[in-house]
């Protein structure tokens, strides 16, 4: 981790973008009276876990604040990736591929996803055989059809590399990505399909409980009454709850991507060089970033100081510390009315980001060098957006406690894409009693205490 800006008075890196009231959404238009379960939040992981909730005979309601899927769920990269997973990231990423391939078989929707395959090109020996090693332990938890190739095989894959000295690459056929601009509409079409009542435009800004139960929700256009609910906000869960009385250890992070134009190039799929990313879109032009993410220092950064402590000193991902505006803004609003805090979601339908120029330079200097395919490119677009980690880069999927029939589902950690579909059938399984195929025990809260 190193300090890459100290400047108290420079403006956050955030962004309320809030888009004109859509002319009519394609979803719900006037919220029902009574649901079995409300899911707040439409993105990915939300829209999932209303699906699944369908599924199993609940009567759901949605309520998304702004547009389903444009908060992290669009402005990812776009894998769906289980290759090098670990821990408790590695059941959810198995399980999750089959999820995704299953919404086009089950439902008839094109979500966008596509087995292209992902390959990690490695720069020595000794990260060739971590990958040995792992595809090994991952074939005892589930299907995993990666493979190795020589260093002669990528040139022959990607002959317009220039990577001297490279050792070889790793290659999982099953992984694949999604068009991330697609996966929100796709999914609330699905949930649609399934009488979810999708509001989007629509914040939660409060849970109502009787005699420690879940009863009911109160939304910016009144109140819904349920008997269950789920928390999967991404970056405004842990506010949200905090309100609630729960704290889950999330903090948020900035990441940053950019889009080139079509080019004609050998370069397929996704991967990774270890120096940038990339994700081949329909149309021949490319996502590209580094796995770089900003986190600013706010009040979170010293309250959750010893939780992510193992993870900083392990090194994981490729975190740069800055200090802004955010740490003043951050303990404004802690210390905010709670009618205030409410009014945040609202004033935020989108939160996005400023894309970071170090981390473009770095990516776009990377692409060049290494793809002269590249040579010429230019960056079409360029977008950030704000990112949900915890401490071991898996969610939380638990049970409040004390609230009788209130759940969270979040923090997916920059893969949620690869593991929230599955996350989603776990927490349904939990609101309907049913025992889930994963064990949902090792994901709750209190392993981080
Ligand atoms: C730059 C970047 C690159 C990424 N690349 C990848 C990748 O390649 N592969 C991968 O697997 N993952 C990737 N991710 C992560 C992935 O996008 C997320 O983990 C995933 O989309 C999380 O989905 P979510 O539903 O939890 O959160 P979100 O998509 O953020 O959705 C949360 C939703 O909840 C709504 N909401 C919050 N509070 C309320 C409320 N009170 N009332 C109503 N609505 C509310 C928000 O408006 C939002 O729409 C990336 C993320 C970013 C930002």
């Amino acid at each position: 981790m190193r300090l890459v800006g100290f400047n108290p008075f420079r403006p956050s890196r955030r962004r309320a973008e809030n888009p004109d009231r859509p002319e009519g959404s394609p979803y719900a238009a006037d919220l029902p009276a009574s649901c079995d379960v409300v899911v707040i939040g439409g993105g990915l992981c939300g829209l999932a876990t209303a699906i699944e909730l369908a599924e199993r005979g609940q009567s759901v309601v949605l309520l998304e604040k702004g547009r389903v899927g444009a908060e992290q769920t669009s402005r990812s990269m776009g894998w769906v990736s289980s290759l090098g997973d670990t821990g408790l990231r590695l059941p959810l990423s198995l399980r999750s591929k089959a999820i995704w391939a299953d919404y086009a078989t089950k439902y008839g929707v094109d979500t966008s996803f596509r087995q292209v395959g992902v390959t990690l090109l490695c720069r020595g020996e000794t990260e060739l055989a971590h990958f040995a090693d792992w595809r090994d332990q991952a074939r005892e938890i589930g299907f995993v059809d990666a493979t190795e190739l020589s260093a002669a095989q990528v040139s022959e894959r990607m002959p317009a590399m220039n990577i001297p000295g490279l050792a070889g690459a790793w290659h999982q056929p099953s992984d694949g990505c999604v068009r991330p601009e697609k996966v929100g509409p796709a999914l609330a079409g699905i949930a649609d399909s399934l009488q979810v009542a999708v509001m989007e435009q629509c914040a939660a800004l409060d849970l109502e409980t009787t005699a420690g139960h879940v009863s009911g929700v109160l939304t910016e256009q009144g109140r819904v009454k349920a008997q269950a609910v789920v928390v999967s906000g991404g970056a405004w869960s842990r506010a949200f709850l905090r309100r609630l009385g729960f704290e889950i250890p999330v903090l948020q992070v900035y990441g940053s991507l950019f889009r080139t134009g079509p080019v004609e190039t050998s370069l397929q799929g996704c991967g990774a060089t270890g120096s940038f990313g990339w994700c081949r879109r329909p149309d021949g032009s490319f996502t590209v970033g580094n796995n770089t993410v900003i986190s600013t220092v706010t009040p979170d950064s010293f309250r959750l100081f010893r939780q992510f402590l193992p993870a900083m000193r392990d090194g994981h991902g490729a975190v740069s510390l800055d200090v802004d505006q955010d740490f003043f803004r951050d303990l404004k609003m802690f210390f905010a009315s709670d009618d205030r805090k409410k009014l945040e979601l609202q004033n935020t339908r989108v939160l996005g980001a400023s894309p970071d120029a170090r981390t473009k330079r770095a990516t776009v200097t990377a692409l060049r060098h290494e793809f002269p395919d590249f040579s010429d490119v230019e960056i079409a677009s360029e977008w950030a957006g704000v990112i949900d980690i915890t401490p071991d880069s898996a969610p939380i999927i638990d049970r409040l406690p004390g609230v009788g029939g209130a759940y969270v589902c979040s923090g997916f950690s920059a893969h949620g894409l690869a593991m929230a579909p599955a996350a989603a059938e776990i927490t349904a399984d939990l609101v309907v009693g049913q025992e889930p195929s994963i064990d949902a025990s090792a994901y709750r809260v209190s392993r981080f205490t």
